[in-house]
This record gives structure tokens, C-alpha cells and sequence, in this order.
């Protein structure tokens, strides 16, 4: 694998990063995940543009330009030679000794990223998940893709050893999305899915599968609704860069509407394989 690490490409003998590092200490620091199809980036403007806004959102300074960050993304794609795959960037507050405040001016930020093979997760897309709801303990700032997941590893986890796919964050009673996805009810023709407040990171999955929704009118409510009415729904999606539209076919271990996948749910994948760069389906 050949990384990207302070401006140079390297294999991994030469990534050096220091132990002072932000990211290491605090979690201080953003990321990105851009998928690559047929050796092409998908949707990365809107990736690198989520990027720079997470970054300012924790006052961060990214030495980068949105057109810069995608060209590194590319040449991370080329330089690994990925057809079906993802690149990984973060930014970190870079490195200084151990203290909460942010460091001196004149430190720069750490931006690291590097490509690997990551096939589309055929089986889940054409069986369903099931998944598991968790009490939702992060913090207010989840519109931030901050490095800091521990909520998020812990409910993974949680679900991981139910045996289900994907945890699904609940606050107040709220079904907000997934430990790394967001979360669609479908219900008499009607796509529910949470607004994209400061409670949960607005998708670039979720935002190209309400263009299709658009495009297909297919009525949406981003509107908030219940672990009842989650229970009652006709179809439950999740979404995510890697996850695409996958559908999730049970939840705590109740089947969700006929317990496979539905046909909105079909309509909203066969929509989405169509805006992939790919040349064949599958
Ligand atoms: N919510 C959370 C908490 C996530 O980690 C992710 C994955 N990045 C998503 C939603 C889905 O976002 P995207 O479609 O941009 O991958």
C-alpha cells in the first residue's frame, strides 16, 4: 500500500508519524471515506467539501484546497491501482506535547490517507442486515466526522456481538442512524429518515439517496420518529459509503415489515447502481 503522509507518498516503512500526534492523544482530528468504482472516485467534491467544513467546525486548518484533497485521493487511487476500493484521508491538529488547548500556530496539521481494495458488499445488498438498537451516549457535535468514535465503536461492538451487521443509535426514544450509516423507515410509500441536525453526520449516501427519491417522486420526510414506529415500518435501509443502500431486514431480532427486502428499498438500490461509475452491475 502506498500512503499519503505530509505531502509525500510512501510505502508503509516510511509513514512516520509522531507520538505527540493530536489524533493519537484526543481524537483531534477529521476524516474521509471516498469509495472508488471501476477506478474512479465517487462523489469526491462532495466528500473533500464535508471534509474541509468538519475541520473548520473544530477550527482546524487544512493546508489543503477541496481540488487539492481530491487530487491526492486520486493519486492514492492510481498509485494503489484500485478499481473497487476506497481512500482514506484524515487531518489531524497535528503534533505537540500533551495539552488539552490547541497547540501553537506554527504547528501544522498531520494529513495522512492512503487506498485499499474493498469490494461492494454484494450478499447484504441483495439479502438485508439485521441490526440492533443502542442507547445513543455521543455528543451533541455527531454533524462533525470527528476521529473521535469510541460511541460509535462501543455500539458497533454491542451489535457485533448480537450477531447483527449495524447498531442503530437511539436518544430520547429517537432513532437517529447507525454506529457508521444512516438510517431510512419506509412506511405506505413514505421515506422517514432523521433531519440532519447536530444529532447525526449528514451522509453523502443519505444526500444522493433523497436526490433519488426526488428524481423517482418518491415522497420524504426528514422528520424525526420513534423505536415504535421503527418497529411498524414497512422497510428499513441504511445507507453509507461502503454499505451503499443495504437493507435491514430485522431489527432486535423482530422482522421489519415481511422480513426481506422490499420493493422501494429495490427501487431506491437499482437507482442508486445506476449513478455508480461501474461498467457492469454486481
Ligand atoms: N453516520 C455515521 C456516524 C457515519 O460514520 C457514517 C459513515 N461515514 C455515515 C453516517 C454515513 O455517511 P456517508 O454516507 O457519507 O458514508
Amino acid at each position: 500500500t502506498i500512503y499519503f503522509v505530509d505531502g509525500q507518498f510512501t510505502d508503509k516503512d516510511g509513514v512516520r508519524i509522531s507520538i505527540d500526534d493530536r489524533g493519537y492523544y484526543f481524537g483531534d482530528g477529521v476524516y474521509e471515506v471516498v469509495k472508488v468504482y471501476n477506478g474512479e472516485l465517487f462523489t469526491a467534491q462532495e466528500h473533500m467539501a464535508r471534509l474541509l467544513e468538519s475541520a473548520s467546525k473544530v477550527k482546524m486548518a487544512v493546508p489543503y484546497t477541496e481540488q487539492q484533497l481530491i487530487g491526492i485521493a486520486e493519486e492514492l487511487m492510481k498509485k494503489n491501482d484500485i478499481d473497487t476500493g476506497h481512500v482514506y484521508m484524515q487531518v489531524t491538529r497535528g503534533a505537540s506535547a500533551r495539552v488539552h488547548h490547541f497547540p501553537d500556530m506554527n504547528v501544522p496539521p498531520v494529513v495522512t490517507g492512503y487506498a485499499i481494495v474493498n469490494p461492494r458488499p454484494v450478499l447484504n445488498l441483495q439479502e438485508g442486515v439485521a441490526a440492533k438498537t443502542v442507547e445513543d451516549i455521543r455528543w451533541l457535535r455527531c454533524d462533525i466526522k470527528s476521529l473521535n468514535l469510541l460511541g460509535n465503536v462501543m455500539a458497533k461492538q454491542e451489535a457485533h456481538e448480537a450477531g447483527c451487521v449495524e447498531a442503530i443509535f437511539v436518544r430520547d426514544g429517537i432513532v437517529m442512524e447507525g454506529s457508521s450509516s444512516n438510517m431510512f423507515g419506509i412506511l405506505n410509500g413514505i421515506v422517514y429518515t432523521h433531519p440532519a441536525t447536530n444529532l447525526i453526520l449528514n451522509g453523502i449516501t443519505r444526500q444522493v439517496v433523497l436526490e433519488i427519491c426526488a428524481e423517482l417522486d418518491i415522497p420524504v420526510l426528514e422528520k424525526e420518529f420513534t423505536l415504535e414506529e421503527l418497529y411498524m415500518m414497512d422497510e428499513f435501509i441504511m445507507t453509507s459509503t461502503t454499505a451503499e443502500v443495504t437493507p435491514v431486514i430485522t431489527i432486535d431480532n423482530k422482522k421489519i415489515g415481511s422480513g426481506v427486502p422490499g420493493p422501494i428499498t429495490k427501487k431506491l438500490q437499482e437507482a442508486f447502481a445506476k449513478k455508480l461509475p461501474l461498467t457492469v452491475t454486481g
